[in-house]
């Protein structure tokens, strides 16, 4: 199964993302992921993309397609993957779509996540992370049992820095302009399939299985 999943900053995209991949067997990629860890371990790449992060921009589409692409290579891609926070540009699209065709593959679904952008900045400012494995809560929605801890490490939870809401809004505005136009891209493909992303962690689960049965 090769799947993207594609929505706003804040959708639920790593939430969903999590049941997929111990469903499908699949790696996910997030490229989201991929950065932090690097700007963590301050490696050269990691120096490159803070900025970009801190500020809610994207990080320049070469770097960011040269990551994916050596990541799509490696043995564990072979059978499928799930793409969390890429394509973000119609330009990453199109690289993608290329590099899938030198590989004799192609996309099974692209799951639009749909949120209203009130609701974003409701689950944006809420949100807290893991440090250590990146597991992903919120205050309210999906509290740690034990305030500030995480729940499957014991490690500590935070909340991103470019969760804080005017770097939020920034990033719904930076989602319009640049990744919004990815719902056409994906629809005259026949690929798309748009879940309401207002309801619970868990029906959301259930409308992407269910949009995936015959996929
Ligand atoms: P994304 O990866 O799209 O940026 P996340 O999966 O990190 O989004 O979710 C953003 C925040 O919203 C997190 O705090 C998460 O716990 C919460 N969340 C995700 N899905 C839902 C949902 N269906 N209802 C309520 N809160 C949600
Ligand atoms: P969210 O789903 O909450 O927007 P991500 O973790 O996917 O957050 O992304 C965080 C930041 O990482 C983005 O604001 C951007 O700076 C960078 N980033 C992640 N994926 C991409 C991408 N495909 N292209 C460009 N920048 C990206
Ligand atoms: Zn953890």
């Amino acid at each position: 199964m090769r799947l993207i999943l594609l929505g706003p900053p804040n959708a639920g995209k790593g939430t969903q993302a999590q049941s997929l991949i111990n469903k499908y067997h699949i790696p996910q990629i997030s490229t989201g992921d991929i950065f932090r860890a690097n700007i963590k371990q301050e490696t050269p790449l990691g120096k490159e993309a803070k900025s970009y992060l801190d500020q809610g921009l994207l990080v320049p589409d070469e770097l960011v397609v040269a990551i994916v692409q050596d990541r799509l290579k490696q043995e564990d891609c072979q059978k499928g993957f799930l793409l969390d926070g890429f394509p973000r540009t119609v330009v990453q699209a199109e690289a993608l779509e290329r590099f899938l065709k030198e590989d004799g593959s192609a996309l099974n679904r692209v799951i639009n996540i749909h949120v209203a952008r009130e609701t974003l900045i409701e689950r944006a400012i809420g949100r807290r992370v893991c440090q250590r494995c990146g597991a992903t809560y919120h205050v309210a929605f999906k509290p740690t049992a034990a305030e500030g801890i995480c729940d499957s490490c014991g490690g500590e939870v935070i909340q991103r820095k470019d969760d804080q809401r005017e770097t939020a809004e920034k990033r719904i505005q930076v989602y319009e302009n640049e990744t919004a136009p990815l719902i056409e891209f994906y629809q005259s493909q026949n690929l798309l399939v748009t879940i309401d992303g207002e309801q619970s962690i868990e029906a959301v689960t259930t409308a992407i299985y269910e949009a995936l049965k015959d996929a």
